[in-house]
């Protein structure tokens, strides 16, 4: 006789409902730093067959209480449904959340939001990932004295199962603001992606010499929120391990964020982008990626000559100062800060036939330009596992990481190749191996204008520095 459904055990029925709902394949934090640019994978439809199986009989409705539910906001009456339609069951079970709910210019107490997101947000006791794109509470450019700047954390830890939080909401003043109010509520955060762009009004002895009054160091961002999290929790170290981070100011230099981010014991995974303003394929102002400095491998008797630049000084110097800066991260395991890394000779052109060439000399032709650009990344990846070599050795947690090569397309498109390494033993020696094949970035993938807009709407304008 043919067994049914309900002739499996219960735990037989408990791995069947885990495998119906689509949740367990997306990845915890399910976003990456700033140049990732993917869809949100947040989706309410995830669990569909899921709370579908829940509902066919009340053996299958006991078994499979609501949980890894995902949930989106789109528009503040979605907030007052959560508040007044669903049950309390569904509100324990939700695991992700994404708030895009646009910025309202009606006359509304963002007190009185904020204390309506944050008793939300502390009834999601489940709550794992929190992804936000827009939360209306912003009422920057309106000329209002209103400011989420001066809004206080609630006296309850309100995110207790919180892992990963993105704040990706375009205001520069809001995307400053969040950080300092959330992470403090989220006792066992560990994945954060946030802007350090912060435009704050500053004293006037305190203006940068580019003559942009609302732009402050990124460091001084990031020191905010772990002095936010010391004043909930005088006793504990924050719990953070990864830190996707998107500088306010190209220019800066990444020693400042370094120090900053010190501050984090814990801190395992650490990627700092910075975005630059350029042109899209449709000729559209866009925010796209910007490195951060160029390391120069000059050949030298013993291999390489490293020397490193960013834009903020005006000269070379020995790249080895840079790996020690890195040693006030002690448990530092993965590192991307966008280093540019150039030797001495250019990606060589591909070499096409011409209406002049003998058709005999083609193939001879699409050799050659094969053969010299093996040549080129051979030497390329060699330079660059010298450099990573350096860094493993300054700090020996140090296990992967990554570097990139700016290039063009044969339509004088610029993308941008990104080469991984990481430490693996070869003839029973640990050392950097840069993988064969680079990860090619548009520049379109990688623009967004999070936290990128001033406080009079408009978004900050930065030339490219490459
Ligand atoms: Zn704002």
């Amino acid at each position: 006789m043919p067994k049914q459904l309900v002739d499996l055990s219960d735990e037989v029925l408990l791995h069947i409902g885990h495998f119906a709902n689509r949740d367990h394949t997306i990845p915890l934090p399910s976003f990456g730093p700033h140049w990732e640019n993917y869809p949100s994978e947040i989706d309410p439809g995830v669990a569909s067959d899921y709370m579908a199986l829940r509902g066919t009989c009340r053996r299958l409705c006991r078994l499979l209480v609501p949980k890894n539910l995902h949930a989106r906001l789109r528009n503040w009456d979605d907030v007052e449904v959560w508040f007044t339609e669903v049950p309390t069951s569904v509100l324990k079970g939700v695991k992700r959340l994404e708030i895009n709910i646009p910025r309202s210019h009606a006359e509304e107490l963002i007190v009185t939001k904020w204390h309506t997101m944050s008793a939300l947000l502390a009834n999601l006791i489940s709550l794992e990932e929190l992804i936000i794109p827009s939360i209306a509470l912003c009422r920057h450019g309106n000329l209002d004295s209103r400011d989420t700047i001066n809004l206080k954390v609630p006296a309850t830890d309100f995110l207790p199962s919180l892992t990963s939080l993105s704040i990706q909401v375009k205001c520069g003043n809001c995307a400053a603001a969040l950080p300092r109010l959330l992470v403090p509520a989220a006792p066992r955060l560990r994945h954060l992606r946030m802007c350090t762009n912060q435009t704050i009004e500053e004293d006037e002895d305190d203006l940068h010499d580019d003559g942009d009054q609302s732009s402050v160091k990124s460091g001084e961002a990031i020191t905010a929120v772990y002095t936010a999290w010391k004043e909930r929790h005088p006793l504990d170290k924050p719990p953070i391990e990864t830190l996707y981070l998107r500088l306010a100011r190209k220019e800066e230099s990444c020693a400042s964020v370094i120090e900053a981010v010190s501050d984090f014991p814990k801190l395992r995974n650490l990627h700092v982008s910075a975005f630059g303003l350029t042109r899209s394929r449709s000729n559209d102002k866009i925010h796209a990626i910007n490195t951060l400095g160029a390391i120069i491998a000059t050949p030298s008797p013993t291999g390489w000559e490293l020397k490193f630049s960013n834009s903020d000084i005006s000269d070379y110097y020995p790249f080895e100062v840079y790996p020690a800066i890195l040693q006030c991260l002690p448990n530092l395991t993965t590192f991307d800060s966008m280093f540019l890394v150039e030797i001495d000779q250019p990606r060589p052109c591909a070499t096409y036939a011409t209406q002049e060439t003998p058709r005999s000399l083609g193939a001879s032709l699409r050799r050659l330009s094969a053969n010299a650009t093996v040549v080129y990344e051979d030497r390329l990846r060699d330079a660059m596992s010298t450099i990573a070599r350096t860094m493993t050795q300054a700090v020996p947690s140090l296990k992967n990481g990554a570097f990139w090569e700016a290039t063009w397309t044969e339509g004088k498109r610029m993308i941008w190749n990104r080469w991984t390494w990481e430490v693996e033993k070869v003839d029973g020696v640990m050392k950097p191996l840069v993988c064969e094949t680079p990860e090619c970035i548009s520049r379109e993938f990688a623009s967004n204008i999070d936290g990128a807009t001033l406080s009079d709407g408009y978004i900050r304008l930065q030339p490219m520095f490459h």
